[in-house]
């Protein structure tokens, strides 16, 4: 927030980054992450997560449809998850076919 008596730019419109919330001297929680010049990241992080906008702090592309490369479903986060519990139903009955020498 600029307040009337900080120094506008040359435009005399918008503050200049001398007056920017978040520049060096700002105290808040940077993002940190390893940028390509070796340095962490200075951008102010998000508070969920601590990490700034480019740096992973929205959490990612979206799930299932909702992501580019969705196709058929087959291997969506749900659908995978839910071949795994359906195998192991699977697993279990057979296990409990053996304790009882249904395979015999
Ligand atoms: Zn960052």
């Amino acid at each position: 927030m600029a307040s009337k008596d900080q120094p506008l730019d040359d435009h005399n419109c918008t503050p200049s980054k001398k007056t920017w919330l978040f520049g060096p001297d700002w105290s808040g929680r940077r993002c940190g992450a390893k940028t390509r010049s070796g340095k962490p990241c200075q951008k102010p992080a998000l508070k969920h997560n601590a990490r700034c906008q480019i740096h992973g702090g929205r959490g990612g592309a979206p799930a299932g449809e909702r992501n580019g490369n969705y196709r058929t479903g087959e291997y969506t986060k749900q659908t995978l998850r839910e071949k795994r519990e359906a195998f192991q139903r699977i697993r279990e009955l057979v296990a409990i076919g053996k304790q009882i020498g249904m395979f015999d």
